[in-house]
């Protein structure tokens, strides 16, 4: 079928009502920027998933940044979405304008340009992600043990997204399939969806981010409605079985532990911690068990398990705005609630 017709299918369709969760916030982003729920018939609902990692990440992680920042000879090093993500008490930014030591980079491994030039000062970054960017702190602890650089540690708080989706399959919500997170797929393969699929009956079906690859996946949604299959519709980016070279260069760092994820609690085995051995690279990441948000009124958690829109929040577009986030959700360029703002998306 051509995306003429499979435009005019989705726009016409009249069957059962249907709930497709996207569960990547690159998927999230292109969802809104490319007008998609506008061309959908009422009858098919998107919701945005846990998948935009600034977002599942809680409060507490954000705490142990800011004081770790106004430690002496610390310095948090960060890319620039996390510094105004909402701590229990203070975000980042906050804290930097109390004195904080904070940098912002455009790569991790700028952090050991600025090690090697001060070495009195402990250089902590902000690891946060899912199995796109687990890899890349890989190679980057491992070029920190090649070049033998004492004063760098990561505080992680990286995530895994099976058993996050096995979660969510648990919690009640209407879910009739899954638009698989196309990133994350390129590095563990689209048969990792294989077992979530067969245990709920539900098609995930693997796409890019163009606008007729994300409409050309939510036909094959609805077409395999109540299927347990997993389809790859991302062949020019994602394998059955990953990058296994990535794969192997995580393991030898990191293994699996349970992660606290932002608005759900902990979920068992959905992360990634460093490997005992090399704890001494770790600046407490295992420590980080709470979920204590700092404005009770935002529904960042209902939101990212798909259970509310944002735009049923009492703050969405009043209190809460890019300009003023109350919730992380409305400050990361991947979050639900900055793009049902930016993008008029409801
Ligand atoms: Fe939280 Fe703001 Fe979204 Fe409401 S609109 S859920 S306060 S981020």
């Amino acid at each position: 079928m051509n995306i003429t017709d499979i435009t005019e299918f989705l726009s016409n369709y009249d069957g059962e009502e249907l709930s497709f969760m996207e569960v990547c916030g690159t998927h999230t982003a292109a969802i809104s920027e490319n007008g998609i729920p506008s061309i959908l018939s009422k009858k098919i609902k998107l919701i945005s998933g846990p998948g935009c990692p600034v977002c599942v990440t809680v409060a507490d992680y954000i705490d142990r940044l800011c004081t770790l920042a106004l430690e002496d000879n610390t310095c948090v090093v960060t890319f620039g979405d996390l510094i105004r993500v909402p701590g229990s008490s203070s975000a980042l930014q906050e804290t930097k304008s109390k004195g904080g030591r904070i940098r912002m980079v455009y790569s991790p491994f700028e952090i050991i340009d600025l090690a090697e030039k001060d070495t009195d000062t402990t250089y902590v970054f902000a690891a946060v992600g899912f199995e796109t960017t687990t890899p890349i702190y890989a190679v980057l602890l491992e070029k920190i043990i090649e070049e033998n650089i004492k004063n760098i540690r990561l505080l992680t708080a990286l995530k895994t997204m099976p058993a996050a989706i096995d979660t969510l399959c648990q919690m009640g919500g209407r879910i009739d399939g899954f638009i698989a997170p196309g990133h994350v797929s390129v590095i563990t393969g689209a048969n990792e969806f294989k077992p979530l699929a067969e245990k709920y009956n539900l098609p995930f079906v693997v796409s890019g981010f163009k606008g007729e690859e994300l409409l050309a996946a939510i036909y094959a949604l609805v077409k395999l409605k109540g299927q347990g299959k997993v389809l790859n519709l991302y062949k020019s980016a994602v394998t059955d079985t990953g990058n296994e070279k990535a794969k192997a260069l995580v393991n030898k760092y990191f293994e699996p532990c349970d992660a606290v994820w932002r608005g759900i609690g902990k979920i068992a085995n959905s992360g990634m911690a460093l490997k005992k051995e090399y704890a001494v690279y770790d600046a407490g990441s295992r420590e980080l068990i709470h979920d204590n948000v700092k404005n009770k009124k935002c529904r960042c958690g209902e939101v990212i398990t798909g259970f509310s829109s944002p735009c049923d929040c009492p703050l969405f577009a009043k209190a809460c705005t890019p300009e003023n986030p109350q919730g992380a959700c409305m400050v990361s360029n991947e979050g639900s609630c900055f793009h049902y703002y930016i993008n008029n998306r409801g």
